[in-house]
Formats: structure tokens, C-alpha cells, sequence
């Protein structure tokens, strides 16, 4: 697999926990919705992390939340312009369909940092016909909602009123059923992605129709 040394241009704080880490592109080729492992240069320690830039930026973007206990995204946060990291990929398979690509509705559904490959695949192909789900604790965790099309992107907050809905994106799903000919796309921490495999099931939306990323 292929791996090689990217300089960090900066670190963008966008809320207390989490931070956009931008590399220099070196040509990086890669398909929105992959992932690549970061890795500390010349050692093994690294993690994986979805690209949340678009194919066409001259940069490599990834949206990281710092996890207090956890030692690589702290490592991460306190990188300074210049740094070095090893970048091995890209890697993964949760990319686009060529029916989205060829505008079949698709829905978005991300909790919290796995809005990552979505923010990649609409930089990447602006004309998806696309609905984003965004569930998060608080309203500044909107991560990357600019670049989503207003009525397209619907907020979930579970611990303060500050979103467009106020509930845990799963609640939203069980008032909004989601018809079934929809291609979902899931992607964060695995109690959400079961859950709402289990929903879009009942839905009847065939497994064809679900695709997941499990961040942890
Ligand atoms: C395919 C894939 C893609 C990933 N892409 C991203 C990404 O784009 N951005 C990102 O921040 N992380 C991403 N992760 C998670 C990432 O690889 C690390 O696990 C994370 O940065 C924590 O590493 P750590 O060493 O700081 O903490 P660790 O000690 O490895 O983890 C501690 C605990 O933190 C929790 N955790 C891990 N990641 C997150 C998260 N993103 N949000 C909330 N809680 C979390 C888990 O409960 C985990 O057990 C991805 C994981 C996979 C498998």
C-alpha cells in the first residue's frame, strides 16, 4: 500500500474538540468517501481517518474530534505548520454509486465527525440530488454545513434546542419514515448505524440501498 511523507499547511480549530488538519496534496489521488491511515512518519502508531476534502481542492482535509483520553487525535491538534506525516491509502469501498452519481435521491446520514465523507463527496460533485442527516450534541457541530445546499441538510441535536431538530437523528427517522427506493448512505459510531439499518430495514429499503462506514 502506498504510503508517503505530506506536510501539515495548518490546524483549524472549529469548536473545543474539534479541528480540521490540512496537508499538502502531493497528488494524492483518491475517490470521495475513502479513508486513509495517518501514521506518525517512520512508525507504526496511526489511525484511520476519512478524506472531508473534495477531489478537486489543492489541499487534503480531515475533520478530527479530539477524543480527551485518546492519544492520536491530541497528537493531531497540537501538529504546527510544517510537520511531516505519513499518509498510507487510500483505502475503502464507501464511495458513490453511479446511480447517485447519476442523480438517484440519496440520503446522508452521519453522526457527529462522520459527515466526513459527505462533506467530500458534495465538494466533489456538486449536482447530487442528496439530503444530509447531521446528528450531533450541540448546534456548533454543524461541521462543514456551508458547503451543503440549505434545504438539504437537516441538523439533529440531542442535548441543547440550538439544531433544526431537536431529538437524536434516530427519533427524526421514526417521525420521517424514508421511502424506500432511497439510497442511504451511513457513516459514525456503530449503535446509530445499527439502529438505523434496523429502521431503513422495516422501511424496506433493500441491503443494496444501505452502505456503512463505522467510525468506532
Ligand atoms: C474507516 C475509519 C474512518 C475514520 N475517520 C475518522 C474521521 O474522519 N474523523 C475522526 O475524528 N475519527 C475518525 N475515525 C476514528 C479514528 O481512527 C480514531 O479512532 C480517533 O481519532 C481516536 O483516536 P485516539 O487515538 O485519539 O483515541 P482512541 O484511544 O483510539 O479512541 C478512544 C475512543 O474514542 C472514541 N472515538 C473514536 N473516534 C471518535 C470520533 N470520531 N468521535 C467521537 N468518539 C470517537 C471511541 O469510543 C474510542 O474507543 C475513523 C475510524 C475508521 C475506522
Amino acid at each position: 500500500m502506498k504510503r508517503q511523507k505530506h506536510t501539515v499547511q495548518e490546524v483549524i480549530n472549529l469548536t473545543p474538540e474539534t479541528f480540521i488538519i490540512r496537508l499538502d496534496r502531493m497528488n494524492f489521488k483518491f475517490e470521495p468517501g475513502q479513508y486513509v491511515i495517518i501514521r506518525i512518519p517512520d512508525q507504526n502508531k496511526g489511525r484511520e481517518y476519512s478524506i472531508y476534502s473534495g477531489v478537486n481542492d489543492d489541499y487534503l482535509d480531515f475533520l478530527v474530534r479530539e477524543i480527551p483520553e485518546g492519544d492520536f487525535s491530541r497528537y493531531l491538534r497540537h501538529l504546527k505548520p510544517g510537520s511531516e506525516l505519513d499518509v498510507e491509502g487510500p483505502k475503502g469501498y464507501f464511495i458513490l454509486d453511479e446511480k447517485t452519481k447519476q442523480g438517484h435521491p440519496a440520503m446522508l446520514i452521519a453522526t457527529g465527525t462522520g459527515i466526513s465523507p459527505f462533506h467530500s463527496y458534495v465538494k466533489s460533485y456538486p449536482g447530487l440530488n442528496y439530503r444530509v442527516l447531521h446528528g450531533v450534541h450541540f448546534g456548533d457541530e454543524a461541521y462543514g454545513r456551508e458547503t451543503f445546499s440549505p434545504g438539504r441538510y437537516l441538523l439533529c441535536t440531542s442535548r441543547r434546542d440550538d439544531g433544526d431538530y431537536f431529538g437524536r437523528l434516530t427519533y427524526y427517522l421514526k417521525e420521517n419514515p424514508v421511502d424506500s427506493q432511497m439510497i442511504c448512505y451511513l457513516c459514525g459510531n456503530s449503535d446509530m448505524i445499527d439502529e438505523v439499518t434496523t429502521l431503513l430495514e422495516k422501511y424496506g429499503l433493500p441491503p443494496e440501498h444501505i452502505r456503512t462506514e463505522v467510525f468506532f
